[in-house]
């Protein structure tokens, strides 16, 4: 097992990441940035070492910075938590070169899924369900017209390079085809530097439906079942379940089977999640796998008392995996919110400032999982959530009423956040009787505010 781990990251995942350390006895760095001077993780670490300014660039992206600290300090692995550096290739390559192990995948498995032409066609060649769509790149428009006939529309027009919703476009009809190409590869070039698109069928009103995977360095490949996570506005996330309430046991051996399938398709290691669309029929199609510990992953931890940074730990030094499939039970209903510092009434803008006082709800059944306190200051450079609140019921209504009673109990002062919204969401019927897709908030967002 490592003797020490440097905690790549900041916010409430730091946070998340060395707890567990803390109870596998392993030592912690925390790294931060001059705006985190005081952080809760800089608190929590057994030690604690500034790397540069507020910036992402100048700081939590800075490589070199970063194995110099872990050398420095005789740090034996990197936790790349969430964003930041957790899905950059380069970075891991990096660390095999220092002899330094990074918790996550390998270099090949990480390449593989993050270039979405290829992901898609590795997955498909180990059975996982697919959207239909053009097979790889469609280099002019001349080629995205006859892939787009031959499947019919509405198509999406996507960057191989994807991600964060960025470098797509949807085409309801020919006519608007030309426009969604164009923009679609100009946005690409733009954000990742590489302006090739694919081309796949629109699928209307799906879900967003995720199965958490756990993989070992010996083959081994369990899930853990999955979360719904269709409640969303500009791609983001606000609110995840696990279960899914449109997903039956029989739904869910098929998909968490399609799951595995992916992860066994790039001889994957770690925690990584699966991504799917689900239809109004109840198909399901592969959109992406994510190769790195989710924001959500605690809705799966309330219902299956596994400690997924821990297994994500354990395989990352060598060890194999605690479980067969047979092994993995689940019970009751996690509903997790994103508590971010956004004003839902002015377009869910950020709102950085000082949290005059923050009260974190308790009682049964309640988690709170957050990187600030009284006090604490949020700094504009980074991504607006400063808690996540989850909560298990017997049932979901239970959860339901669970979750609005903590929310409740929640004050934050001195910042606006969304809570408001979502008090607004579990009591809308909809949300209730289980009865949106991921269009929910684009569509009646305004209704809630
Ligand atoms: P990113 O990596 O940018 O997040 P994804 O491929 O995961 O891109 O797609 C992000 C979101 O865009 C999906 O969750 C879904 O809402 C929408 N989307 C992507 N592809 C399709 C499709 N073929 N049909 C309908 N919606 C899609």
């Amino acid at each position: 097992m490592f003797k020490k781990i440097l905690v790549a990251n900041r916010g409430e995942i730091a946070v998340r990441v060395i707890r567990t350390c803390m109870e596998l006895g392993i030592k912690t760095v925390a790294v931060y940035s001059k705006a985190d001077k005081g952080a809760l993780h800089t608190q929590l670490a057994d030690e604690s070492i500034c790397i540069g300014s507020g910036p992402g660039q100048d700081s939590y992206l800075n490589m070199e910075r970063l194995i110099t600290v872990a050398k420095e300090t005789k740090a034996d692995a990197i936790h790349p938590g969430y964003g930041f550096l957790s899905e950059n290739v380069e970075f891991v390559r990096v660390c095999a070169d220092n002899e330094i192990t990074f918790i996550g995948p390998s270099v090949d498995a990480m390449s593989k899924m993050g270039a979405k032409d290829i992901a898609l066609e590795t997955v498909k060649s180990n059975g996982v369900p697919t959207v239909s769509g053009s097979n790889g790149i469609v280099p002019t428009k001349d080629d995205a017209e006859q892939v787009a006939k031959e499947i019919g529309f509405p198509v999406m027009v996507k960057a191989v390079a994807g991600g964060g919703g960025k470098g797509m476009r949807l085409a309801q009809e020919e006519n608007e085809l030309e426009r969604a190409f164009e923009q679609a590869r100009s946005e690409a070039e733009k954000s990742f530097g590489n302006p090739d698109v694919f081309i796949e069928k629109y699928i209307r009103n799906p879900r967003h439906v995720e199965v958490q995977v756990l993989a070992d360095q010996h083959g081994n490949v369990v899930h853990f079942g999955e979360r719904d996570c269709s409640i969303q506005r500009r791609h983001q996330k606000l609110v995840e379940e696990a279960p899914s309430p449109v997903v039956s046991k029989e739904l869910r051996k098929k998909i968490g089977e399609s799951a595995v399938g992916a992860a066994k398709s790039v001889h994957y290691e770690g925690v990584g999640t699966v991504e799917f669309l689900m239809d109004q029929d109840g198909e399901f199609y592969f959109m992406e796998m994510n190769t790195r510990i989710q924001v959500e992953h605690p809705v799966t931890e309330m219902i299956t008392n596994v400690d997924l940074v821990k297994q994500q730990i354990r395989v990352a030094a060598g060890e194999e995996l605690e479980y067969d499939q047979e092994d993995i039970e689940m019970s009751g209903w996690a509903i997790e919110c994103r508590v971010n510092a956004e004003d839902p009434v002015n377009a869910f803008r950020p709102t950085p400032g000082t949290i005059q006082s923050f009260m974190v709800p308790g009682g049964y059944h309640v988690r709170v999982d957050t990187g600030v306190f009284s006090g604490a200051v949020i700094p504009p450079y980074y991504d607006s959530m400063v808690a996540k609140v989850i909560v298990k019921g017997a049932s979901r209504e239970e959860a339901i009423m669970r979750m609005k009673r903590a929310l409740q109990e929640t004050t934050i002062e001195g910042v606006a956040t969304t809570i408001p919204f979502q008090l607004q969401l579990f009591d809308d019927p909809r949300f209730q009787n289980s009865d949106y897709d991921i269009h929910f908030i684009e569509e009646h967002g305004e209704e809630l505010i």
